[in-house]
């Protein structure tokens, strides 16, 4: 007999999106096989097609490989070094941050990553996470059986939740007890917020305080617009000691479908063993990745570095107004009706609080019936989620302007 990991058997049945889905279709089916305009501003997907400068950097590499001369077979695990000294200079070093190509491990996705980092920490670490919260980093503790049982409430016993909510500005106050383990999103998904740099210095000042490890997702730093507010964490001193960043492709070059992202490990970076002996975390890391993970594509890399020339910048930039655009136009659609609105200015998230009383469930299905608008339920990303729900500015305009005026017609 083969028997399961039975920490899988822990994990919350009726996972968030493909509950939306359920939902979406009985109202779909209900409706007759079809629901005219109906707008999803749902899953945090991109929608506009790749920028010009990555599809020709693809094209070219695809020829490269149709030589002999410069066909290419297994890469370098930790990436190609044309692209980790882009990413070194493009974005760290030209901004004034000391990170070196060689602190850069280039993979197909920072979901992926968050998740594989799991592999070389241990078993016993106290875990903290912010609600609401990206679910793939709870979900991924859960197979790992570091979050122990869920409550009543949905809440792992064995994890520690750090709540976020419009008193602390949507950042986490420091635990009262040590964590070993935390992990931060900034600017945030779902919540569209952003940290300060005095939010994340108290942070790395915690960190370093009991030797813990932020694990920071900066998957959105593209889209962060005030220049008081930090892209990387790296930007704050002493985080070279205590965090790894995890950066992605996906929402700055529209790279969902096409993966390309990287994790930044600094060199200082240690932690230690049981008995207290001190390890270098980018060793065990790069072990990890050429164990398990044979690089990515080529032709892929070639794409990425693409939107760190000139043109791909402007191409970049050009995305990202585009979403921003939404942003705006959403946000004030939300506010026109009379709803409180937060995040949604560097980050392409708009996070609305239901009007009183109404649950995630009600209003997401209130939103679905009466606008034929897709929006995400709070809930779904944790308990604190609960009473507002998320609008992605992933869309068109033409939907984007759309939605803000539905919401408008709703009697709220
Ligand atoms: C979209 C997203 C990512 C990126 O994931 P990829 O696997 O690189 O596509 C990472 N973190 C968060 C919070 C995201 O929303």
């Amino acid at each position: 007999m083969a028997y399961l990991n039975e920490n899988f058997l822990k994990l919350k049945a009726g996972y968030l999106f493909p509950e939306i889905a359920r939902r979406v279709k009985a109202f779909v089916d209900q409706s007759g096989g079809s629901v005219d305009g109906l707008i999803r501003c749902g899953i945090g997907d991109v929608t506009e097609p790749l920028p010009s400068v990555v599809r020709e950097a693809m094209h070219k590499a695809v020829d490269e490989m149709g030589k002999r001369e410069t066909f290419r077979g297994y890469g370098p695990e930790q990436g190609y070094e044309f692209l980790r000294s882009a990413i070194a200079e493009g974005d760290y070093r030209s901004r004034g941050i000391q990170i070196s190509p060689d602190e850069i491990f280039v993979s197909d996705g920072s979901k992926c990553d968050t998740a594989n980092f799991l592999d070389i920490l241990g078993g016993t670490n106290r875990i903290a996470m912010m609600d609401p919260v990206y679910p793939v980093y709870v979900d991924t503790n859960v197979m790992n059986g570091n979050a122990g049982d869920a409550g009543v409430d949905g809440r792992f016993g064995n994890l520690v939740y750090l709540n976020c909510n419009p008193e602390n500005g949507f950042c986490p106050e420091l635990p009262k007890e040590k964590v070993d383990v935390i992990y931060l999103c900034y600017p945030n998904n779902p919540t569209g917020t952003v940290a300060s740099r005095s939010q994340l210095e108290r942070w790395v000042s915690y960190a370093r305080g009991c030797g813990a490890i932020i694990l920071f997702d900066a998957a959105y730093a593209a889209y962060v617009s005030d220049s008081d507010v930090p892209r990387s964490i790296f930007e704050i001193d002493g985080a070279r000691e205590c965090a790894v960043e995890f950066q992605s492709f996906s929402k700055n070059g529209g790279f969902t479908g096409t993966r390309c992202a990287f994790t930044v490990v600094p060199k200082s970076l240690e932690f230690t063993t049981r008995a207290g002996e001190r390890h270098s975390v980018s060793a065990l890391w790069s072990r990890r990745q050429s164990t398990k993970f044979n690089g990515v594509s080529y032709i892929i890399q070639r794409a990425a570095e693409s939107l760190y020339t000139t043109d791909g910048r402007r191409q970049v930039a050009e995305l990202i107004e585009h979403y921003m655009g939404n942003a705006a136009i959403l946000c004030d659609g939300a506010r026109k009706a009379g709803l409180t609105v937060f995040g949604g200015t560097n980050a392409p998230y708009i996070w609305v609080r239901n009007p009183d009383g109404i649950s995630s469930w009600t209003v997401f299905d209130r939103i679905l019936h009466e606008a034929r608008v897709v929006v995400t339920p709070g809930v779904g990303f944790g308990l604190q989620g609960e009473g507002y729900f998320r609008i992605s500015a992933f869309n068109s305009r033409a939907n984007a302007e759309e939605v803000a005026e539905r919401l408008q017609r709703m009697i709220w």
